[in-house]
């Protein structure tokens, strides 16, 4: 079906539908959900439709429904932020769904109309405009997803799909200030390997990732760094984020090469650094690379990037069993550079050089 005869219906909460707001001191990540969501349902024969916004509700699915049983299943994150004036502006969203569409494609699923999810998007975000957070820091997440509907169990493309957007307001990821965290170099379970679907934001790759998760946390440690799945040796992301060095001054992270994912944060975090003269570095960094920089100092920084935290400085990592400090265990400049820069553009309170924010109203 064409993008441009999708229709988008509004069907509003009425009042006793509406939800108390909560406490925007204790908002945490993920934890509470607006009053409306959009959906829309894909058959092979009419493509995209009844795509609308509805009162945030449960849905009813089949037990045989495909997602529950081989896991067709793709999200986005990013979030709406507050500006001066009430301004109200997303980041970059049009990414999102061009990357949805490339996750979409390796995993069977069909594309979303970019133009159209964008216009949906805006809508949910100004119908539910009380619910993006006023304290500082704290923004509106949006979560567009992709799930194969159609009950049957032969293993094969799903036939049927639902796509559906959710919005949670959610706190500053730093209420207590920019700090560096604590990282275990993950040395037997592996993300991601070539030729797999590293690259696409989809359910398993979490799912696969969080007894590594939970073991690191068992340990002390907040996240794991993963190492490329055939040698151990080669850094690929830091848990759902990705990794950055400063190493000799120069800005170092590994490249994409289908076993990490194309962040957002990671391609704004290069741009802007190449804009203020860095030398960037798009290469493979060896965890003995990263060790004996610690060792001699040529290592001056580490940090990860995501949507969620924007930039998050790593202080210590510990490689089988040994542990390494990272610039004293200190945020470094150039990490706190690119986070004062992200976090200004995105609350527009400063130019956007590449005209990054979307104005939703
Ligand atoms: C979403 C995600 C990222 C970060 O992407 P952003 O677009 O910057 O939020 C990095 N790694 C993984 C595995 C992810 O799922």
């Amino acid at each position: 079906m064409l993008s441009m005869e999708l229709e988008i219906g509004v069907q509003k909460a009425v009042p006793e539908q509406l939800k108390k707001k909560p406490d925007q001191t204790a908002l945490g990540f993920g934890q509470y959900f607006t009053d409306h969501m959009f959906i829309m349902r894909w058959t092979r024969e009419q493509g995209w439709h009844d795509a609308k916004i509805q009162p945030y509700q449960n849905f009813s699915m089949d037990p045989a429904a495909m997602v529950f049983h081989y896991g067709q299943a793709i999200f986005e994150g990013l979030k709406a932020y507050r500006g001066k004036d009430d301004d109200i502006l997303l980041f970059r969203p049009e990414s999102n769904f061009k990357r949805m569409n490339q996750s979409a494609t390796r995993m069977c699923m069909p594309r979303v109309p970019v133009d159209r999810m964008l216009k949906a998007l805006k809508a949910l975000v100004y119908l539910d405009r009380d619910w993006i957070p006023t304290a500082e820091g704290a923004t509106l997440y949006l979560r567009p997803t992709m799930i194969a509907s159609e009950p049957a169990l032969g293993l094969r493309p799903s036939d049927e799909y639902l796509f559906f957007v959710l919005a949670s307001p959610v706190g500053a990821y730093y209420p207590e200030g920019f700090n560096p965290v604590k990282i275990y170099v993950e040395d037997t379970y592996v993300r991601a390997v070539p030729g797999g679907v590293g690259e696409a934001k989809t359910a398993g790759n979490y799912a696969a990732s969080v007894k590594a998760l939970t073991e690191s946390q068992r340990k002390g440690y907040s996240q794991v760094l993963w190492l490329d799945a055939l040698e151990h040796k080669y850094i690929e992301e830091v848990g759902t984020s990705n990794a950055f060095f400063v190493i000799n001054n120069e800005l170092v992270t590994p490249p994409l090469g289908g076993t990490i994912l194309p962040g957002i944060t990671r391609d704004s975090v290069l741009r802007l650094a190449k804009d203020w003269g860095m030398t960037i570095n798009e290469r493979m960094i060896s965890i003995d690379e990263v060790l004996t920089g610690a060792e001699d100092g040529s290592l001056q920084e580490v940090f990860s990037t995501g949507t969620a935290a924007v930039i998050s400085p790593l202080g210590e990592l510990c490689y089988k069993g040994k542990t390494i400090l990272v610039n004293e265990g200190k945020a470094g400049p150039v990490a706190q550079r690119l986070y004062d820069e992200l976090q200004a553009i995105q609350f527009g309170e400063r130019k956007d050089p590449h005209n990054w924010m979307v104005r939703v109203a």
